[in-house]
């Protein structure tokens, strides 16, 4: 069975010979039954699910001769299925009649029919690019979400480092709402009343001229390397189609072809080439490897100052400084991702600030559309974003004026370093707590402000058991690669709410 039907406990189910009583949520698999000839019965067994249970534990096995075939079957089914394999044909009944086959088409339609949760109707009708943790979230706010039976989590994920103000922050939904009313989305084909003053307060914040805004992050990324290629070609001097940029590994910049084309992670790349050319690997934190990496074709060094999807890798101290410095020994651009480190997450408005270091090109995203609107940005100086002209590079919904709106709020709030501070103190609050389970469960803690990583011991069970320990507790957390958890809180947490979650996070290791 497909690994979303295995998930679902799918092979635990229980048959007559005939009829299979199986998990709803495992719709390949019974279809599959259904192709090979079988009736499947589809059951919803979700409540069972949470207990580690599926159709087969429901079962009180009758053997009254083990010699009869099973139940529903007569002797001359059980002879056909042995001549023919599999029946493709009506099945025989017991009592003679024929009926009808019972194909793919006919469970499907089954299937729809069925009453079924919004998280099997997810299993079911949504592509299984992701694996969520069981748990179906109804309302949020602050630090705290509400699934559908009105039970409260702590959400200590935000959205990756997207809620970073939290669920439903009274300023931005006041804002929104007031822009929702008023104006939507214009396209850039007309300027409107919130993109100028947007770009323009976010070039402040950052120290620069001029803000290219795009939606998602992976479209800011790509935003990026299109301008570091044109400038390498119109200022630098690269002869044409001839640019590279060199990434690290173990990177994470968003899932464009592009993008995963340069990824070392396996899972991200595998079956989505041919990939673009013009990128280098060299290791993370490796200043020797990038300097001899460095050629005069070189037009960017695109990194995150803190690799957030690698399990919150921390480079070694001077790192970013050496990088800035290499970049402007060999006039090569300078691109900071802060796509998930920015915006007050590491107790600085930025990870590079925590070096003193200024990119040549900020890349953001996530919290920059307060967790409201996909809002993402490429930030620069004019002789490297002079180099886009109209035409060259656009969004239908990029600088919409509905995310411009509650951006320049979220940069208002920025401008107070109230989050920033926040990040800071509670993060300093839990660096010693999550120290203390070193040798408890945790193999080692990295933590910059309010993020952490935090590696499992040898041993222990997989990042994924873990979290769902935690979500037990009521506690949402994200594993990272399997033996590595990431702790990244909204910033607006209550620092008693911290300190309980940490101490049940102790109490899940210690099981
Ligand atoms: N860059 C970094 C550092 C990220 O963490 C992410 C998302 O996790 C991205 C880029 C991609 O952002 P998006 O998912 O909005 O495309």
């Amino acid at each position: 069975v497909s690994a979303a039907d295995a998930e679902v406990l799918g092979c635990n189910a229980a048959s007559d010979g005939y009829h299979v009583v199986v998990p709803a949520g495992a719709h390949e698999f019974s279809a599959q039954l259904a192709d090979a000839g079988y009736e499947p019965i589809p059951v919803d067994l979700s409540e069972l699910r949470k207990a580690g249970g599926a159709a087969k534990c429901c079962t009180l096995e009758l053997r009254a001769d083990a010699a009869k075939p099973p139940c529903g079957r007569s002797e001359a089914t059980v002879r056909t299925q042995r001549s023919h394999g599999r029946r493709s044909e009506g099945a025989i009944r017991t009592d003679g009649a024929a009926r009808e086959p019972y194909t793919r088409e006919r469970v499907m339609t089954r299937l729809d029919a069925r009453p079924t949760t919004p998280a099997e109707m997810e299993s079911q009708h949504a592509a299984h690019n992701y694996k969520p943790l069981p748990v179906t979230i109804a309302e949020g706010s602050g630090a705290w979400v509400t699934d559908e039976s009105g039970t409260r989590y702590l959400d200590l994920l935000a959205a990756y480092s997207a809620l970073n103000f939290g669920h439903g922050h009274p300023r931005l939904l006041r804002v929104a709402r007031e822009q929702l009313d008023r104006l939507t989305l214009t396209s850039r084909a007309f300027s409107n009343d919130q993109t100028g003053p947007f770009c323009r307060e976010l070039a402040e914040l950052c120290e620069k001229d001029a803000v290219l805004p795009m939606n998602t992050g992976a479209e800011a990324v790509e935003t990026a390397i299109k301008a570091a290629r044109r400038w390498g070609y119109q200022v630098k001097g690269v002869p044409v189609d001839g640019a590279e940029i060199i990434v690290m590994s173990d990177n994470f910049h968003g899932r464009t072809t592009t993008i995963v084309g340069f990824s070392s992670d396996p899972d991200s790349r595998a079956g989505f080439g041919p990939f673009t050319p013009g990128f280098r690997m060299v290791p993370f934190g490796d200043v020797d490897a990038l300097r001899s990496a460095i050629t005069e074709r070189t037009v960017g060094v695109l990194l995150e100052p803190i690799q957030g999807e690698a399990g919150v890798i921390v480079p070694p101290a001077g790192y970013l400084a050496a990088v800035r410095a290499l970049c402007d020994d060999f006039n090569v651009l300078m691109i900071a991702d802060e796509i998930q480190s920015g915006l007050g997450r590491t107790g600085t408005t930025f990870a590079c600030d925590l070096e003193g270091v200024r990119p040549d090109l900020y890349v953001l995203g996530k919290a920059l559309g307060g967790g409201i609107m996909p809002l993402s940005a490429v930030v620069g100086d004019w002789d490297v974003l002079g180099v886009f002209t109209p035409g060259s590079h656009g969004s239908t919904f990029g600088g919409n004026p509905l995310a411009c709106a509650v951006g320049r709020e979220v940069l208002a709030m920025l401008r107070t370093g109230e989050y920033q501070d926040r990040a800071a103190r509670l993060g300093a609050r839990l660096e010693p707590q999550l120290r203390a389970l070193v040798g408890k469960g945790l193999a080692d803690v990295r933590i910059r402000g309010l993020w952490a990583g935090l590696d499992l011991a040898p041993g222990m069970a997989s990042g994924r058991a873990v979290c769902e320990g935690l979500l037990a507790e009521r506690i949402l957390a994200k594993d990272a690669h399997e033996s590595t958890i990431r702790i990244a809180p909204p910033l607006v947490i209550d620092e008693h709410d911290l300190d309980w979650a940490v101490d049940r996070l102790a109490h899940v290791l210690a099981r």
